[in-house]
C-alpha cells in the first residue's frame, strides 16, 4: 500500500490578490484536506500544508474553480509576481504596478495545457481575460532569437535553469524587497500620472549553501530604463538571456544572479540588448526606497478604507485566544472583501465601506487580533520561514521558535536600557533564505541543530545586504552575544545627532570593532 505522502500547495497570486471567493475556498480546503491553517507567504501567496496525495487533485481543482491557481508558484519558471499591496485608488502608479504585475505574470505563464489536463481533466475553469498586448508580446518573435519551440514561445523546449522571480513596484516603495528579485520593474509616470516606462533592476537572489563560498546572496543591479511600449520585450530578453546562458549543469550556480556576477553588468546588459534589439536607456532618477507595511486602518483614496493586519509569521490559524482564521472567515463572508497578501506575510483587507469599520474592528478585537500599535515592533518587522516540521530542507526551527527569540531579544534591549529600540529581524531554517534573512538588520540562518549563522548590517529599508557576524551562534548564547552589541550601540547613539538604525550602526562601525568591543565587554 502506498504511503500517505503529503504535499504543500502554494497559490499563484500576482500582487498578493486574493478575491473573497478564493479566500473562502482556501479556508475550506485547509479545513477539509490540510492542517487547518493557511500560511501567508513572503511572495504574497498562500500556502496550504499537509495535503495528502490522494486529495491533491480535489484541492487544486477547488482552487482553480474559485478563481485561483497554483500554476508556476513552484518550479523552474517565473514565480509569483510581486507588487505593493497598498490598495490606493487615487494613486495611478499603484494601480499600474498591480496591472503590470498581472501582465508580467501572464506573459511568463507556461502555455502548456498539462496543468489543466492533470488537475482539471482538461477543463480550463475560470480564467481572467488576458491583456491583448500581453498575448501579442508573448507571440512576438523580436529579432528571431527568442522562440525556440512552438509550444512554449518564451521558455523554449525546457523551462528555466532555475526559479525566476519578478516584482513591480512604484518609486520609493520597497514593500516587495525589490533588490532580492531576479527582475524588478519600477513604474515611472509623468506629472499627470500617465505611465511612461519602467526602471529595471536585475540579478538579486537570496539562496546560498553553507560552506560553499561560490554561492551567495546578492542584491539586484540597475539595468536601465525601458519605455512602456517595450517593457514586455525587455522582460522577454532578460528571460531569454538567463534561459540560454544560465548554468543548466550546476543547480547551485543556476540563478540569474550568478550569470550577472560572472559576466558583470555590462556584458549582461549587452546580451539582453542583443535579444531586445535596441539599446537600453539609463535609469530615471528616483527617490530612495523605503520599507512599508501598511498595517492599521487607512483611506484607500475613493471613500473606502483598508486595514492591514499583522499576521505573526504569516500563520492564519485559531489557537487559544487568537481566533484569526475565524475572524477572517467571518469578515470575508459577511462583507465579501478582497484581500492582498503582503511580502511581509501580513494581510490587507480592502474595499471596506466606512459604515463597516466599527463592526469589522469589533470582530478583530473579539478574535484577539492586536492592532499594529499593540504589537512589539520587533514582531511587526520580523519574518520567519516555515522550516520544521513542514520543510524538508530545514536544519533548524524557524517559525516555531522566532516568537521566543523575539522575546529574548526584547529582554536584552530592556536590560541595557533600549526599550524603545526595534529593527528588522528575519529567520530561516536553512540558507535557502525564503524569508530573505540576508536583507534583515539581524538575520538568523539555520546552521546546525539549535545553532544559527548571525547576519548583521543590512539597512532597515532592505537596500543593502547584511554580512555574517557569527558563523555559529548556539541559540543558548543569544543573550551573551547580543548584550555587548546593544551596549556598544547605545553608547554610540548617545553622541550622534541623528538616530541611527541598528543595522546602519553595525555596518558603519564594522564587524572588527563589534568583535573587539564584545571581547572587552566579556572580560569586564
Ligand atoms: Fe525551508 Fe530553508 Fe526555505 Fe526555510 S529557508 S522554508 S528551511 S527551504
Amino acid at each position: 500500500q502506498e504511503k500517505d505522502y503529503q504535499f504543500m500547495l502554494r497559490t499563484r497570486s500576482p500582487g498578493g490578490f486574493i478575491p473573497p471567493q478564493l479566500y473562502l475556498a482556501l479556508d475550506r480546503i485547509s479545513e477539509e484536506y490540510g492542517n487547518q491553517t493557511l500560511r501567508a507567504t513572503t511572495r504574497q501567496g498562500f500556502q496550504l500544508h499537509g495535503i495528502l496525495k490522494k486529495n491533491l487533485k480535489a484541492a487544486i481543482a477547488a482552487i482553480v474553480q474559485n478563481m485561483g491557481s497554483t500554476l508556476g508558484a513552484c518550479g523552474d519558471l517565473n514565480r509569483n509576481v510581486m507588487a505593493p499591496p497598498a490598495p490606493y485608488k487615487n494613486r495611478r502608479d499603484y494601480t499600474l504596478a498591480w496591472q503590470y504585475a498581472d501582465n508580467i505574470a501572464d506573459l511568463l505563464t507556461p502555455q502548456t495545457g498539462a496543468y489543466y489536463e492533470i488537475w482539471l481533466d482538461g477543463e480550463k475553469a475560470i480564467s481572467a481575460q488576458e491583456d491583448p498586448a500581453v498575448v501579442a508580446a508573448r507571440q512576438r518573435n523580436g529579432n528571431g532569437t527568442i522562440f525556440q519551440d512552438k509550444e512554449e514561445p518564451i521558455y523554449g523546449t525546457h523551462y528555466m535553469p532555475r526559479k525566476f522571480k519578478c516584482a513591480v513596484t512604484v518609486p520609493g516603495d520597497n514593500s516587495v524587497d525589490l533588490f532580492s528579485q531576479d527582475v524588478s520593474l519600477v513604474v515611472i509616470t509623468d506629472e499627470a500620472g500617465e505611465l511612461q516606462g519602467f526602471n529595471v533592476y536585475a540579478g538579486g537572489g537570496m539562496g546560498r549553501t553553507h560552506n560553499k563560498e561560490e554561492t551567495f546572496a546578492r542584491v539586484a543591479d540597475p539595468i536601465g530604463y525601458v519605455s512602456k511600449d517595450d517593457v514586455y520585450d525587455l522582460v522577454k530578453a532578460i528571460v531569454a538571456t538567463q534561459r540560454d546562458y544560465g548554468d543548466r549543469v550546476n543547480r547551485r550556480h543556476a540563478r540569474m544572479k550568478y550569470l550577472i556576477h560572472d559576466w558583470g553588468v555590462e556584458k549582461f546588459r549587452a546580451s539582453v540588448e542583443g535579444y531586445f534589439g535596441k539599446a537600453i536607456e539609463p535609469l530615471k532618477p528616483l527617490p530612495p526606497f523605503k520599507y512599508e507595511d501598511y498595517l492599521g486602518w487607512h483611506q484607500q483614496g475613493d471613500g473606502n478604507l483598508f486595514v492591514g493586519l499583522s499576521i505573526q509569521n504569516g500563520r492564519v490559524w485559531d489557537r487559544d485566544s487568537l481566533q484569526l482564521r475565524t475572524a477572517l472567515r467571518e469578515i470575508v463572508t459577511r462583507y465579501n472583501l478582497p484581500m492582498r497578501v503582503t511580502a511581509s506575510q501580513n494581510i490587507i483587507l480592502y474595499e471596506i465601506q466606512p459604515a463597516w469599520q466599527r463592526e469589522i474592528q469589533e470582530i478583530l478585537t473579539r478574535c484577539g487580533i492586536q492592532s499594529e500599535t499593540d504589537i512589539d515592533p520587533l514582531e511587526r518587522y520580523s519574518m520567519a520561514c516555515p522550516a520544521l516540521p513542514t520543510c524538508g530542507l530545514a536544519i533548524t526551527e524557524s517559525e516555531r521558535i522566532l516568537p521566543s527569540i523575539l522575546d529574548r531579544v526584547r529582554a536584552v534591549l530592556d536590560k541595557v536600557g533600549l526599550s524603545e529600540e526595534h529593527f528588522v529581524i528575519r529567520m530561516t531554517g536553512c540558507p535557502n533564505g525564503c524569508a530573505r534573512p540576508y536583507l534583515a538588520e539581524m538575520g538568523f540562518v539555520g546552521k546546525s541543530p539549535d545553532a544559527y549563522q548571525l547576519w548583521l548590517g543590512a539597512d532597515p529599508n532592505q537596500t543593502r545586504l547584511s554580512r555574517v557576524y557569527l558563523e555559529k551562534l548556539e541559540i543558548d548564547n543569544l543573550e551573551a552575544t547580543l548584550e555587548p552589541l546593544f551596549v556598544y550601540f547605545k553608547q554610540e547613539q548617545a553622541s550622534r545627532p541623528q538616530r541611527e538604525s541598528f543595522g546602519d550602526f553595525c555596518d558603519r562601525v564594522g564587524f572588527e570593532a563589534l568583535r573587539q568591543f564584545a571581547a572587552s565587554y566579556a572580560t569586564g
